[in-house]
Formats: C-alpha cells, structure tokens, sequence
C-alpha cells in the first residue's frame, strides 16, 4: 500500500521512514513538508497538491507538531484517505472528535508509540487481576537534547512537559485493570513560555507523577506501580518490565515501537477499522484545567 508522510522533521527521519524503509506493508510514496525531504521520495509542499498527484496513495501519516495537525488532517480525511496521526492526536480534544466524525469509511489511527514498548503487553497481563495500592511515574529528561530548538512545544498547544509525559500516561492508560482519573496537578510555567516545563500529578488509586524538562544527563522514563500481588516496574520508556526488582521481560530499544504501529495502521486498513483512544490526552487536558500554575525562571534553549 502507498503512504504519504507530512512534517518530515525529527521523528519522521529517527523513526517513520526507518520503519516504512523495512514495511513489508508499506511503500513510501510522497512527503509534504516545507523544507524536510526524504531523498528518492517525490516531495511536495503542499498537502492538497500531493493528495491530487497520487491518488493512488491510499494512506496518509502526519508528523508534524500538533497545533498545525488538525488543518492536514482535515485535507487527508476530505480527499477520502486514511489517517495515521502521531501522539498526541491533536493540540486539544474536540479537534479530534471532529476527525473521528469526518472519518466515514477510512480508517483513523491515533497513535501512542509508547505503548509499543517491548514491556507493556506483559505489564497489562501481569496487572490483570490486581489490586492497585499506589504508584509512581518518573519522567524526566532533558529538553536540550530530545528537543532541540523546537519552540513550538513550549508555545500555547505544544503541551510542554506533557510532550513526553503523555508517553507514560499512554502506557498507565493502557496497562491499568481499570480507569485512572486526575485528582490533582501542579504546572510549573517558565516566565517567557506558554506551556510547562515541570508539572507534578496526582491520579486516583495513589499514583503520582513527576514530569520534568530540565533532566541532566540520563533520562529516567519509569512508571513503579506497587499492588497486592508485588510491586510492578516498567522501566526505559515501557521496554524494561521489573517485577519485585527482577528483570522478566523487554529489552533496551524503542526501535520496534513504529514499525509496530505500521504493522497496526496496515491491519486497521485491511480490517477497515479504526482505533482512537484519547484516554492519556484527557489525563493532560485535565491537569490544565485543575493544574496550580507556578511561575519558574524564564527558560531559553
Ligand atoms: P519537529 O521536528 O519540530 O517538526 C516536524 C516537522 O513538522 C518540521 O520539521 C516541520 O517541517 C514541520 N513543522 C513544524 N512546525 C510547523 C508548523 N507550524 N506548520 C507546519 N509545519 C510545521 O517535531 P518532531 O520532534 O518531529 O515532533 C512531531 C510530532 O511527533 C510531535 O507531535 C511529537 O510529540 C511527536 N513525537 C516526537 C518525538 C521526538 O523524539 N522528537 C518522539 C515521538 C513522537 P517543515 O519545516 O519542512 O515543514
């Protein structure tokens, strides 16, 4: 099947055209970017332009930031295409409702690569029949180096800190044996920015959540949940999964998690079926809406 990438920045380059490269699936046949090309790959810079050159390209996967998501996804969904978004689905949540109701007759997959990560299936299986008594979710990195230059992710809509730590959210979403809601959030905003730089959570059954941008050196990207069956830990962004301090599963790499997704994209197609599940963005979306805002020192990259 031919696909359309659009937004051929960081991710595009470090992941989708790696995976779509080895997709037995997939054939890379357009790009849509302003400036970002893929060498070999026919490159437009204007999403309807390309969507009127190939229409044989059944499949569209956009990569661009969220805030300017929303007006490419329109123009995929309106030329009758499929659409894969990257996470999060959108800069807020009624944009994404309107999609899934344009959606007739194509298939929408929002994404949430994070719960790709080697340990996440074995997390769910082993929470399963649990009860859980609390938690903790350590996500911390260092902006400079996972985001370098990228203003637009500390601007109204780039979401901030909640840019990576919807990554854990997804996973908790996706492993927990049932709903997770916020309780309590506290956003710590830098004087010149839009968008948090640090943002500490409370979630219902005692799960807490330390997110934070100004990491030195190594990142921590863990989630510990204790339950009454032991303690749980997934560690390296889901891919290291722990129970009662003991390695069980998972390796160190995050470089199945997109061909992953296009393994899934390829199968919603051929199922003609969808899959939208904006559960981690409520999560974010809440802790704007109840978050205590701090003002922090001014940050510049
Ligand atoms: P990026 O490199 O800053 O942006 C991707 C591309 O989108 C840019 O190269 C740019 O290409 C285009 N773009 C940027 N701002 C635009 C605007 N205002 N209007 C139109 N096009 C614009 O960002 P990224 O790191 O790849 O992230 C993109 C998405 O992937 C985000 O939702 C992010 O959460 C997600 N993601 C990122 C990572 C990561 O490690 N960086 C990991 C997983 C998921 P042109 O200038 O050529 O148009």
């Amino acid at each position: 099947m031919k696909i359309a990438l659009v937004g051929i920045g960081k991710i595009a380059l470090d992941q989708h055209v790696p995976a779509l490269k080895d997709s037995r699936d997939w054939t890379l046949a357009a790009t849509v970017s302003r400036s970002g090309q893929v060498a070999g790959v026919p490159a437009y810079t204007d999403i309807d332009a390309m969507l009127a050159a190939h229409p044989d390209v059944s499949t569209v996967s956009l990569c661009l930031p969220p805030v300017p998501r929303f007006a490419a996804a329109q123009a995929v969904l309106r030329a009758g295409r499929h659409l894969m978004l990257e996470k999060p689905p959108g800069a807020i949540l009624s944009e994404v409702h309107a999609l899934q109701a344009m959606a007739q007759g194509v298939s929408l997959y929002a994404t949430w690569h994070s719960r790709m990560a080697h340990g996440v299936a074995g997390a769910r299986a082993w929470l399963a029949d649990r009860t859980i008594h609390g938690g903790l979710i350590t996500w911390r990195e260092d902006i400079r180096k996972w985001h370098p230059g990228q203003d637009w992710i500390l601007e109204a809509g780039g979401m901030g800190v909640f840019d990576p730590g919807i990554n854990a959210l997804s996973i908790l979403t996706a492993i927990l044996p049932r709903p997770v809601h916020l309780t309590g959030a506290e956003l710590d905003l830098p004087a010149n920015r839009q968008a948090p730089i640090a943002a500490r959570l409370t979630l219902s059954d005692n799960i807490t959540a330390d997110l934070d941008f100004l990491q030195q050196g190594p990142q921590t990207w863990d989630i510990e949940l204790q339950t009454d069956g032991g303690t749980l830990a997934l560690r390296m962004g889901g891919n290291l999964l722990e129970i009662d301090g003991q390695p069980v599963d998972g390796q160190d790499s995050i470089m199945q998690e997109y061909p992953a997704l296009y393994a899934r994209m390829a199968a919603l197609v051929r199922q003609g079926a969808s899959e939208v599940d904006l559960a981690p963005m409520v999560l974010v979306a809440d802790a704007f809406t109840l978050g205590r805002r701090v003002t922090v020192a001014p940050f510049d990259f």
